[in-house]
């Protein structure tokens, strides 16, 4: 006996059931209650309902069933005469077939227990169902037609990716609108429609589905792609104010097409969060500012005011000149800011140049030694830079300066150095000659003793906090003068 089991639950494992689709019925008219099952087995003891084995099924659904599965459904009328409707269904190719019926005026028996047991198949016990799709127990709406749907009226249809809520036949429907519920992009013209202000067309997409698209009652002459802005914000485009009404937002706010203005300046513009300790910011003033380029920004050109960019991923810092301030709804603070020009950063350079001294143990009291070397008589000079001149631009101290002897050749050639002592906090210009000299040199001496044989290069330095003798632009140079006067007194 046990053999023979093990074999058929073998065989009845390794063969692929066919499998048909069924419909379980709904319950019978009049009926007051009631319950319908797929049967797997019945326990040799049974005597009622409560003995048998299979899961539940939802009246109304289709389920996916092997054939010959045998399906139980039961009816309670309890209006007079109260009796039961029992209905034993078997699936076949067709779907749910009758295979017996019973009407009693007590539930379930014994006699009908051991009538189920003859119908039941051999493989019984592995049969399952599952749903393919159920009646809706909630209210809800089509996804393919956005109809209401009451609980009860539309399919639930089980898929492998959740369920989806649809209507049994969705209704035919018109091919046009009088008034755009939602708003979006204009079927026609690409522009934007706002909700309420345009039609909507039935449109069939490229999947078969088939939505309602707004179009314009009359398409505008210049349509903006996005919904309009309705307060101030900052192009996205060219980093310069949109008024509110004048733009459109598309994954942030653009000035409408074709009416971007880059600034003249030509200076990039960055929008960055202001850190949360520091004092809130005025428009107009310098900050040095940290941050990373957004997709679309510029990164750090070089030469600017205190610009270094920190990490390959474009993170940067730079002395920034505030143009506007916006908080944004989570209480943050965004600047449009773009980089300073030297003149704006110099006070700014100049303090934190100061700051960077004042944390040396010395207090910046140290000097830096400019040594150059003559050649052939040509001698470098160190200017100061003192302010600015109408006439030559930069107004220029020439410094006086220690010369060495000490390794220098019989003739003076080669070897005599010139040195000269530069502060922190001070700009100067540097000349130096740059060797080899010329082939000719003896000649060019001898015509006139004062020539130069060499060649000139000159450079604008300052000495920065670490005491190193740094090379800076010309436009670095001109701004320190007006920094750099007050803060040396
Ligand atoms: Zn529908
Ligand atoms: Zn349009
Ligand atoms: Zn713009």
């Amino acid at each position: 006996m046990t053999s023979t089991t093990t074999a058929a639950q073998a065989t009845a494992k390794t063969a692929t059931p066919f499998l048909v689709r069924a419909v379980v019925p709904a319950y019978g008219p009049g009926a007051a209650d009631g319950w319908r099952r797929l049967l797997t087995a019945i326990p040799a003891h049974a005597a009622g309902a409560r003995d048998l084995d299979g899961a539940w099924l939802e009246p109304g659904a289709t389920v996916q069933l092997p054939l010959s599965a045998l399906v139980l459904a039961v009816d309670h009328h309890r209006d007079h005469p109260e009796h039961w409707e029992i209905t034993a269904l078997r699936a076949d190719a067709e779907g749910l077939a009758e295979a017996t019926r019973w009407t009693r005026r007590s539930p379930l028996g014994r006699r009908e227990v051991t009538r189920l047991r003859a119908l039941l198949a051999p493989d019984a016990a592995h049969h399952t169902a599952r749903t393919l799709t159920a009646p809706n127990r909630h209210s809800g709406t089509c996804r393919r037609c956005g109809r209401d749907l009451p609980a009860g009226t539309g399919l639930v249809h089980h898929t492998p990716t959740g369920t989806v809520l649809i209507c049994p036949t969705c209704p035919a429907r018109p091919a046009q609108l009088p008034v755009n519920i939602r708003p979006g992009r204009c079927a026609v013209c690409s522009g934007w429609v706002i909700a309420k202000d345009g039609i909507a067309v039935l449109i069939n997409d490229s999947t078969g589905n088939s939505r309602y698209q707004p179009v314009h009652r009359t398409c505008p002459e210049h349509p903006l792609p996005g919904p309009p802005l309705t307060a101030d914000a900052w192009c996205l485009d060219c980093r310069t104010p949109v008024p509110a009404g004048t733009g459109y937002w598309h994954r942030g706010p653009h000035h409408a097409p074709g009416t971007c203005t880059p600034p003249p300046d030509g200076l990039p513009r960055w929008i960055t969060t202001i850190p949360r300790n520091e004092p809130a910011w005025q428009t107009g003033t310098v900050h040095r500012i940290h941050h990373v380029p957004r997709p679309g920004e510029p990164l750090l050109p070089e030469g600017l005011p205190g610009g270094r960019i920190l990490a390959d991923n474009g993170h940067m810092t730079v002395l920034a000149h505030v143009l506007d301030l916006r908080t944004t709804q989570r209480g943050r603070t965004l600047a449009l800011v773009r980089a300073a020009t030297w003149t704006e950063a110099a006070p700014l350079l100049a303090a934190e140049l100061d700051t960077a001294l004042k944390a040396r143990p010395d207090g910046g009291t140290f000097l830096a030694r400019e040594v150059i070397e003559r050649i052939h008589g040509d001698r470098g000079w160190v200017a100061e830079i003192t302010g600015h001149d109408p006439r030559h631009g930069l107004a220029r101290q020439f410094l006086r300066p220690q010369t060495d002897y000490d390794n220098a050749d019989a003739h003076g050639h080669t070897g005599v150095l010139d040195a000269w002592t530069l502060r922190p906090r001070r700009v100067y210009e540097v000349s130096r000659p740059v060797g080899p000299p010329a082939k000719n040199w003896r000649e060019i001496r001898r015509t006139n003793p004062r020539a130069r044989v060499t060649e000139e290069q000159r450079a604008f330095v300052r000495v920065t906090a670490d005491g190193d003798i740094a090379e800076i632009t010309r436009e670095e140079a001109q701004a320190w003068p007006s920094a750099a006067l007050e803060w040396m007194s």
